[in-house]
């Protein structure tokens, strides 16, 4: 048996989209409640996983052999070739075993590179919800299998083939599968036999997505079998593992190739035809030209440093589906968040209520359903008070969220709210799957943040039919037009509620009104229209939501790090406000609504954007228009979001983030992250991994550049002035292909510097070789270049042999890279300390390596045979060593220099007034 390909059965293909639902569950051998749980594993076994064949990917020999794709590999296999004509096998031998090293270090790098991406794609297996048993649950929409019935709700990802059993206002978004942009409206009517995909609208096709409204539907075709598993071969591309940065440096490095072959053949021809030197030494003069300014190992390092920042941030529950997004995260400058579940916890307790005559106080913690009402202090009888009963009870009742316990702990299953308005009703005495068994639900007009209700038709057994709404309270004061009283129904007073909308609101909680209307007989359908008139207003309900702990935390590290975060929300401005100050947001006095925003123009939005920090009773549309305005104001945006309505602004926002647990597939698929835990302070965590992405890619980019300096100096230098060559093309070949990517790699997995988030975000446009780094290249190849020099020529004066000058400076040029990345490692805080020395594994391991191969290369027999190195005695040793120290010394001074300057900037900055926009 094993892993080879089971054979999967088929299902008999009938026309789906033709047939009557009845005729479909037969043919499927299906039932409206779903299948059992047994009969789902069965079948998944009997027909196989929904899921397509996954991407073809390279396998291992050819991206192994891919290694050898570059145009540097080419100019050292020509070498190689051209020394084997030139009878000099030593360095054939040298040259082919170098370049194979390097390429096992590349193929093993990029493996592992890969191998997370791959994991972080896992992550982002879709969900669906289906009906098993009769329950509805989520499912990977893997397990899913033909006879299964689906739940599609708005921003629901169409998991499978599907065809709808029931549909109310269904809209499906097909544009995968046709082409066709606008929203198609679905029934269950059957269609014409022959009807395009696009005219079967009794049909769901698999990938497509849900714009609007409610429906349900079974499975007829998974996997394969679907029609977009038919032209899958088109739609599954594999991504690239680059960012625009890293394609830029790809570029450059490619132009600075071809430079440098032009250099060394114009180099060549110097050699050759001006100063007469013998053809085969100068061709070899020009290899280890070549190879010493080549930046070769460059672009795997950064390739892999990206790999681990991605996955870094997977760890901290933020999962990158776009990887350019891990380099504009880092220049991030503002952050607009959620409130609800993001920056608060959103564990709900209902801690008010509020009637036509007072208000009540609940106490108790949590879901738990202990504890009592209380009015002015005293404890109430829930039984003596008609309308705060009929305020539980229908809360409970126009509700879909579950109550659990699970080891002694409540938990809340659906909608926290909800979930807090089954306790209150617990604790009133009533029993909720009691109340829903008595109070059948008869149809349902679902929460939506548009309209900012949700509102069902129930019966009892006695026939008597009713609606309950609940919803944001100034939309259920809108639409009512009487309250309930002790004794009867009066006339709305709106003064009233309002009152007492702002006094709970003001205390933090999250605010939410009841109201019901009796309707006559026999009525199956909720409509809008149903609500316009004779809705009675019961009472008001207000929840606590705590901020989060690690969110108040996260407000703080980002406003060190210079990043502004102001909260969109859909609820009221006073809980929003009251919130925003718990949260400590830098304007949480000011608080803009979504009518406040509707009422100003573009222009001027631009200006309230950047000030105002706090956004309330915003609906999704809101969220594109402020994007705009903040960007139109120069800054990078990171948005939250998971409503299908959001996707707009997900898109639009410069790093559009998508709620893991509570986001639709619509709002993840516009996003470039996913968070996986919802939380605020992971948005925080992925700044910071971006910033630090952004570092490390930078401390790569000036280790590995000045010593391609340094070394081409010194050929060019010796070429031109008619000096031997301090180090030969093969010791070269060997520095940069071997020490230096051991050591470049350590860079990839360095930890954030400490102050990574106590500076202002990087400016989005900023060039990453800008002076500060351009002079630093240019220094530090000086050093490297005089350090070469400076040992091959003091030691011969002082009466080593060639062969020993030489083994001299190679050692030394290592040397210096040893202590040069000790210092790269912060660009700009002092490297000097016990910590910043031994913290980093990777670097520690990277030395070792390289002195232990270096020991190798010096001290080996066979070493001497290929590189022509002499054994370094005691004094040069030290005086090796000294010159690393030496550069050390220098760089941590030229540092320290920076700091001084930089400081006193910042000083004379400060002492100025700050000016007023
Ligand atoms: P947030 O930005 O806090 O997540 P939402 O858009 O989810 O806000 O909710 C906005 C308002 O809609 C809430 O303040 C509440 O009054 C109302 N509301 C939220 N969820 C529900 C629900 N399940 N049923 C009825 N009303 C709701
Ligand atoms: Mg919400």
């Amino acid at each position: 048996m094993g892993k080879s390909k089971q054979k999967v059965e088929k299902i008999a293909k009938i026309d789906w989209h033709a047939s009557s639902t009845e005729e479909v569950l037969k043919q499927l051998d299906g039932n409206p409640d779903g299948l059992s749980e047994q009969e789902s594993v069965s079948r998944l076994q009997k027909y196989g996983a929904n899921s397509l064949p996954p991407p073809k990917t390279r396998g291992p020999l050819l991206r192994f052999f891919s290694q050898f794709h570059n145009l540097l590999i080419y100019v050292l296999i020509g070498a190689a070739v051209v020394t084997a004509l030139l009878d000099h096998w030593i360095d054939t031998y040298v040259i082919i075993a170098v370049v194979f090293v390097n390429s096992i270090i590349g193929f093993v790098q990029e493996g592992k590179a890969e191998k997370s991406l791959e994991a972080i794609r896992h992550m982002l297996a879709p969900r669906a919800t289906a009906l098993r048993d009769g329950n509805r649950i989520g499912v990977p929409a893997e397990e899913l299998v033909p006879g299964d019935i689906v739940i599609l709700e708005p921003g629901d990802k169409v998991p499978a083939d599907l065809r709808l059993l029931s549909a109310k206002g269904l809209q499906i978004q097909e544009a995968v599968l046709t082409g066709e942009s606008v929203a198609v409206e679905k029934t269950t009517k059957p269609v014409e036999a022959n009807a395009d995909l696009g005219d079967r609208f009794s049909m769901a096709y698999s990938g497509t997505m849900v714009a609007a409204g409610h429906g349900k539907a079974i499975v007829v075709a998974t996997g394969a079998d679907t029609e977009i598993g038919r032209i899958s071969g088109m739609i599954s591309s594999i991504e690239e593992l680059t960012t625009p940065l890293l394609k830029q440096i790809a570029i450059f490095s490619r132009w600075l190739t071809l430079a440098i072959i032009l250099i060394a053949a114009s180099v060549f021809a110097f050699g050759f035809y001006i100063q007469g030197t013998d053809p085969s030494e100068m061709f070899m003069t020009v290899v280890g030209l070549a190879v010493a300014a080549i930046p070769e190992g460059l672009p795997a390092i950064l390739t892999v440093t990206l790999a681990i920042g991605v996955q870094r941030m997977a760890s901290r529950n933020a999962i990158i589906r776009r990887l350019p997004a891990v380099e504009t995260l880092g220049a991030v400058s503002i952050i607009c968040s959620d409130k609800t579940g993001t920056l608060t916890r959103n564990e709900m307790t209902v801690k008010s209520i509020v009637t036509s005559s007072k208000l009540f106080e609940i106490s108790g913690v949590g879901y738990e359903p202990s504890g009592d009402f209380f009015s002015g202090g005293e404890h109430v009888a829930i039984d003596k008070r008609p309308i705060l009963q009929q305020v539980v009870k229908f809360g409970a009742l126009c509700n879909d969220s579950s109550l659990r316990q699970k080891d002694d702990q409540w938990i809340a299953d659906g909608d926290p709210m909800e979930g807090a308005l089954l306790t209150v009703a617990m604790k009133a005495g009533f029993d909720p799957a009691d109340l829903h068994r008595n109070n059948a639900r008869g149809d349902v007009i679902p929460f939506d943040a548009q309209h900012r209700f949700m509102a069902t038709l129930n019966h009892d057994h006695e026939n008597h039919q009713y609606i309950i709404v609940k919803g944001a309270p100034e939309r259920l004061i809108e639409l009512c037009t009487l309250q309930r009283q002790k004794d009867g129904d009066t006339a709305i007073n709106s003064g009233y509620w309002s009152g007492w909308i702002d006094e709970v609101a003001s205390l933090g909680q999250r605010v939410l009104a009841i109201a019901y209307k009796p309707v006559e007989e026999g009525k199956t359908e909720l409509n809008f229209s149903d609500l316009d008139d004779g809705l009675i207003l019961l009472g008001l309900i207000g929840l606590i939501d705590p901020p989060r702990e690690e969110a108040i935390q996260a407000v703080k590290e980002c406003r060190a790090a210079g990043i502004r975060v102001k909260m969109i929300t859909g609820d009221h401005a006073a809980t929003a406000r009251a919130i925003a100050a718990q949260l400590h947001l830098e304007n949480h006095d000011e608080v803009m609504t979504g009518q406040d925003l509707s009422s100003i123009d573009d222009d001027a939005l631009i200006e309230v954007a950047a000030r105002v920090d706090v956004f309330a009773r915003t609906s999704p549309e809101h969220k594109l228009r402020l994007v705009t305005a903040m960007q139109a104001g120069g800054n990078v945006i990171a948005m939250t979001g998971d409503g299908v309505n959001d996707a707009p602004a997900l898109k639009r926002a410069d790093v559009g983030i998508a709620m893991g647990r509570t986001g639709t597939e619509a709002a993840k698929e516009a996003s470039e992250m996913v968070l996986a835990d919802d939380n605020f302070a992971s948005i925080a965590r992925a700044v910071r991994e971006g910033r630090t992405v952004y570092d490390n890619l930078k401390k790569a980019i000036i280790f590995l550049l000045p010593v391609n300096g340094g070394e081409s100096m010194s050929i060019i230098v010796a070429v031109l002035t008619g000096l031997t060559l301090p180090i030969t093309p093969l010791q070269v070949l060997w520095v940069n292909m071997v020490s230096s990517v051991a050591l470049a790699m350590a860079l990839a997995f360095e930890p954030s510097e400490p102050s990574v988030m106590q500076r202002p975000p990087r400016p989005k446009d900023e060039a990453m070789l800008s002076g500060f780094l351009l002079w630093r290249i240019t220094f530090v190849s000086l050093l490297f270049f005089s350090g070469i020099y400076g040992i091959f020529l003091w030691s011969q004066l002082h009466g080593s042999t060639l062969e020993e000058a030489r083994t001299y400076a190679v050692n030394t040029l290592v040397m210096l890279e040893v202590f040069y990345l000790l210092n790269v490692r912060y660009l700009s805080s002092s490297s000097l300390s016990f910590k910043h020395l031994f913290s980093s594994k990777a670097v520690l391991i990277a030395i070792f390596v390289v002195i232990t191969l270096q020991a190798i290369f010096t001290y080996a027999p066979f070493m001497e045979h290929f590189f022509d190195t002499r054994p370094v005695d005691f004094i040069h040793g030290m005086e090796i060593v000294g010159i690393g120290l030496l550069l050390f010394i220098i760089l941590e001074l030229e540092k320290l220099i920076r700091r001084l300057f930089s400081n006193r900037r910042a000083k004379d900055l400060k002492a100025q007034p700050k000016a007023k926009r």
